[in-house]
């Protein structure tokens, strides 16, 4: 081997075969005739070919893995169309993958993955005073509101994961966060979107004329809707029955909600493609009416000794007017005291079975938070907090206490035990009834092992915890599977509640839809996914399933690599910051690919090629800037693990031959 070129074997991690290691005989990229086929549709630059292409793509923030049979980027709506009409004749799925940050597997495939973040950005403000916005699906959320900024208006829909989320993830899954609960979701605030159906068929929801050319265009379908309209409407029972549970947050299913909210069939469509999870059509553009965004924030940290006590005032501290109430037990905060400087000291002598809120008002001026702190003292007399509550706003505690809530995710992902999967659940009950809920869900937890810790949106009902099984040990896939048994039992049973409130339903709850909704609603979503995509190629399992096991297969196992990044949970929070994004691979990316190399057995011809690959994709094109620390919910710096394998590279000789060229230069050039 010439001395200067690099030896790739030093980069293998430690080989831990595992059952679910990809098929070594993709090494040789997208197979034949699939990589011409879609090269003469999205150009050769448009497809992802490469072994590495299709691993880097199998994974995202959810506890599943499918391997794509290949990855493309398509440009234009044209080609997003060519694509659709590809799979339909080949009937190959066809799955979009935006910033992959969805948490139920709603955006993975084992056919064709189409990335429809990589060209699809841009943002145009309408008005002059910020009040609609027209955005391209593949904009992150968290930069459109940095262009709304000056006009003091946001996007409704605030994930937590709003600085990575595109608008097309937001609006097909309808997600939601602390603040925009139902009123300002994306069901509520989208008011235009330019649509394609698998059929081909491209219609602008804004544009004159559009309904009439719907009609036209597409006959069956308009017929279709304007039939399950009449019946849904016909049938007092369910009808009834689908406003009650969409006046909480669900996005279990299809928003059957559109049919008595919207008469004609267009309007039914575009409030249908809302949480439709990329399964009904393909979202090119959406205009969005804002809100106001406020221009200063005031926030307190109210300690009770109980969740039942906690959740007391929780409706009328919403009706006096706070834009956001969170709840969190006292564990998850003594955690976050021991791990997030900064954070008040006494949290960590929080009495166990304390529970806390985080009150947030929001106002114009200085004067406006007053009145919105005053009114939060007027309910809270009554409900005697154990702690003063003390308003601050400041804005870097304001800052560092919603890093607290919103940084569950990654305390609980660093401190997980080794080889565990993180898994975020989110359900939604009648918020009058959530301190129930918790103590019920807590008991669950415990009784599975689970960490028994819960947090929520306390004013929308709206509750998440996180499970950490290992899946690579069977009889912990067991312990899942009976948990999320007990769990579907729990929500339905006690509170005909939400099983995904705002995260979709994904494969993860498309088992237990029907269990939901019953046989009646359930038929009319899967006339629904007929009548828009009658060959089913657009996401097929994603959000109906017809197999009862389905959120069982396809579990990612989650082998040990460098200790700098074996907690990492592929949330993709470090992906918009990395500076080798556009180039080769991006921090998850590069962290994903040495999780496959791990997984596949020694002599491996994939390992080989993964290797080979790795140097360029990944050694060569890292920053190792650090930016991906920064971004990363659990601190964890992908340039140093990529540092650590440059040094494995080059030993004592490489170093010495570098340090003699370098003394030779002049000879050298
Ligand atoms: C740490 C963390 C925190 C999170 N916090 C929240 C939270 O607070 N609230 C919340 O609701 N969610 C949350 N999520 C989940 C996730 O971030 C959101 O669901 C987000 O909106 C997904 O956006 P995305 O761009 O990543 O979409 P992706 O995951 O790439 O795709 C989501 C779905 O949209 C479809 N899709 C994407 N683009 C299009 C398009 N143009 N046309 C049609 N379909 C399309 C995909 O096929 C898929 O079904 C969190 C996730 C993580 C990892
Ligand atoms: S490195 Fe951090 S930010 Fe990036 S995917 Fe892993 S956990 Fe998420």
């Amino acid at each position: 081997m010439p001395l200067l070129e690099p030896d790739v074997a030093p980069l293998a991690p430690a080989s831990t075969p595992s059952a679910d290691r990809a098929d070594p005989a993709i090494a040789g990229g997208v197979r034949e005739p699939l990589a011409g086929e879609l090269g003469a549709i999205v150009g050769d630059a448009g497809l992802l070919g490469r072994a590495s292409d299709l691993i880097r793509y199998a994974s995202d923030a959810s506890p599943y893995r499918m391997i794509p049979a290949a990855v493309v980027r398509p440009r234009g709506v044209e080609q997003v169309a060519a694509l659709m009409s590809y799979c339909r004749e080949t009937s190959m799925p066809l799955v979009f993958r935006s910033g992959g940050t969805s948490l139920n597997g709603q955006s993975q495939t084992a056919g064709v993955m189409a990335d429809v973040r990589h060209h699809w950005g841009g943002v145009e403000v309408l008005d002059d005073a910020g009040l609609r916005v027209r955005v391209k699906p593949g904009a992150i959320l968290g930069h459109v509101n940095r262009v709304l900024l000056p006009y003091g208006r946001r996007l409704g829909p605030d994930p937590a994961s709003t600085d990575i989320a595109t608008v097309g993830g937001v609006v097909a899954n309808n997600s939601g966060g602390m603040r925009c609960g139902v009123p300002h979701d994306s069901y509520q605030t989208v008011a235009e979107l330019t649509f394609a159906l698998p059929s081909g068929t491209v219609i602008d929801t804004g544009a004159p004329g559009a309904a009439e050319r719907f009609a036209a265009a597409e006959p069956e379908l308009a017929a279709g809707l304007a039939e399950i309209r009449d019946a849904l409407r016909s049938d007092a029972d369910l009808r009834e029955r689908v406003r009650r549970k969409f006046e909480i947050k669900n996005t279990t299913g299809y928003r059957l909600c559109a049919f008595l909210d919207a008469d004609e069939p267009l309007e039914i469509f575009r409030r249908l493609l809302v949480g439709s999870e990329g399964t009904l059509a393909f979202i090119a553009e959406a205009v969005f009416e804002t809100v106001p965004k406020p221009a200063a924030t005031t926030l307190a940290w109210v300690h009770f000794d109980s969740i039942e006590d906690a959740t007391a005032p929780v409706g009328d501290l919403v009706a006096a007017g706070a834009t956001a109430v969170e709840l969190m037990v006292a564990p998850a905060l003594m955690v976050a005291a021991n791990s997030i400087p900064g954070t008040p000291e006494y949290w960590k002598e929080l009495p166990l079975e304390s529970a806390a809120l985080l009150i947030e008002f929001g106002a114009d001026d200085i004067d406006g938070l007053a009145v919105g702190e005053a009114a939060a003292d007027g309910v809270l007399e009554g409900h005697k907090p154990f702690r003063l509550v003390d308003f601050t706003r400041d804005p870097e505690t304001i800052e560092l206490f919603w890093r607290v809530r919103e940084g569950l995710h990654g305390l609980i992902g660093r401190l997980r035990p080794p080889g565990t999967a993180l898994i975020v659940e989110d359900v939604c009950v009648p918020p009058a009834r959530i301190a129930e809920a918790a103590g019920e869900l807590r008991e669950l937890l415990g009784a599975h092992g689970f960490l028994a810790g819960v947090a929520g949106h306390a004013s929308a009902g709206n509750l998440h915890f996180m499970l950490t099984p290992d899946f690579a040990q069977p009889e912990d896939i067991e312990r899942y599977e009976s948990f999320m048994t007990a769990l579907v039992d729990l929500i339905l049973d006690g509170y005909d509640g939400s099983l995904k409130a705002e995260h979709g339903t994904g494969v993860n709850m498309a088992p237990f839809v029907e269990r939901e909704w019953g046989a009646a609603a359930t038929e009319l979503m899967w006339r629904i996914k007929g009548l828009a995509d009658p060959d089913g190629v657009l996401g097929p399992g994603v959000v109906l399933n017809r197999d009862p096991a389905c959120h069982l297969a396809n579990l990612k196992t989650t082998p040990e690599i460098e200790e700098e990044a074996t907690a990492c949970v592929e949330c993709g929070f470090c992906e918009p910051v990395c500076p080798s994004r556009h180039l080769t691979t991006t921090p998850r990316q590069r962290i994903v690919l040495r999780r496959e190399m791990a997984r596949q057995e020694p002599g491996s011809p994939l390992l080989a090629k993964l290797l080979e690959e790795y140097e360029y994709d990944a050694v060569e094109t890292c920053a190792a800037d650090g930016s991906c620390a920064a971004a990363c919910p659990l601190g964890i710096d992908t340039g140093k693990v990529v540092k650590g394998l440059r040094s494995a590279q080059h030993g004592p000789r490489e170093e010495g031959a570098a340090l003699r060229a370098a003394q030779r230069w002049a000879a050298v050039e």
